[in-house]
């Protein structure tokens, strides 16, 4: 009934406006979402320069991934864009500018729930163009030592991950986590996980000038037994499914949604970035779709978006 709707591109339907601070800079940042016309994908735009540069979602202008994915084009650059392009790709927005007045967007509560709740109290609309997908149409992987992730061909969007780390709480908890679009539901099964990090290591960060805006209320953060956060986790594998939220914010980096099963082993901002050069670097390995035509439409993809309601 409302598959050649769901198949067609989306914008925010009006402007949203967020103040937060930037996990690294741990300056405040004001953030602010516009919607956009078919086919402008997900701009950043710095609004704080002389004259203010846009960075489009695009995998060749990811630069720094030291913790966060980073955009960079003609020396200005927008840092932490993960989990904002991961809630903006759960809720199937393809068109959005996304205006910051400082070299980060906000880390808000550290998950993706804060973007989500935003984006939908505003409103998604429905725009006159068919939504364009990257199908991938053989295996691309990337390893580095005994990391890896990689594609395959699939009729939707489904992401295994799967972590190690030699910490009591994080052994306890799930290491391994599949999410099938088509069955899960990102706002509830995906977007709430937060970031986290180990006291050491922050303070250790912190003297590199990294991570200045980081606290409980926006990480997981660990000593070397425990979560010091007083309410604990919000899901007993918060820690994978974070991983997970990156992978689908670092994918849609991408500049389009894909069609294929996504696995990783210990991957992070720079393996992931790495499979999309290496996918988009074979141009046999993948090809942009669109479904005009309710009836050519897969199961599994017509229901990527059915499923979050806007
Ligand atoms: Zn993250």
């Amino acid at each position: 009934m409302s598959s050649i709707v769901m198949l067609k591109q989306r914008t925010v339907k009006s402007l949203i406006r967020a103040t937060g601070v930037g996990l690294h800079s741990g300056a405040k940042v004001t953030m602010t979402l516009r919607p956009a016309a078919p086919d402008t994908g997900i701009v950043f735009r710095r609004v704080d320069l002389p004259s203010p540069v846009g960075l489009r979602a695009d995998p060749f202008l990811v630069g720094d991934t030291r913790l966060a994915s980073c955009l960079e084009r003609d020396g200005a650059r927008v840092g932490t864009v993960e989990h904002l392009m991961s809630a903006l790709a759960g809720l199937g927005v393809d068109n959005c500018y996304v205006d910051v007045d400082a070299p980060e967007v906000p880390i808000m509560d550290g998950s993706a729930a804060t973007f989500v709740f935003l984006i939908r109290s505003a409103g998604i609309e429905q725009q006159d163009a068919p939504k364009k997908f990257v199908r991938v149409t053989k295996p691309v992987e990337v390893k580095d030592g005994d990391k890896w992730a990689r594609l395959d061909p699939y009729d939707g969007f489904r992401l295994t991950f799967s972590i190690v780390f030699q910490h009591p709480v994080m052994q306890k908890s799930g290491t391994s986590v599949t999410v099938d679009f088509a069955d899960d539901v990102y706002v509830k099964d995906v977007a709430p996980a937060r970031t986290f990090g180990f006291m050491q290591e922050v303070e250790s960060l912190q003297l590199m000038g990294l991570a200045l805006g980081g606290s409980l209320d926006n990480a997981i953060v660990m000593d070397e037994y425990r979560v010091l956060n007083q309410d604990g986790l919000r899901l007993p594998d918060e820690f994978v499914r974070h991983k997970l939220l990156d992978a689908v914010g670092d994918l849609y980096l991408l500049g389009h949604p894909l069609l294929a099963a996504f696995s990783a082993h210990k991957s992070g901002h720079a393996l992931n970035n790495l499979l999309l050069r290496a996918l988009l670097a074979d141009q046999s390995a993948w090809e942009t779709v669109t479904f005009a035509d309710d009836q050519m439409v897969p199961p599994r993809v017509a229901r990527l978006f059915d499923l979050q309601p806007a």
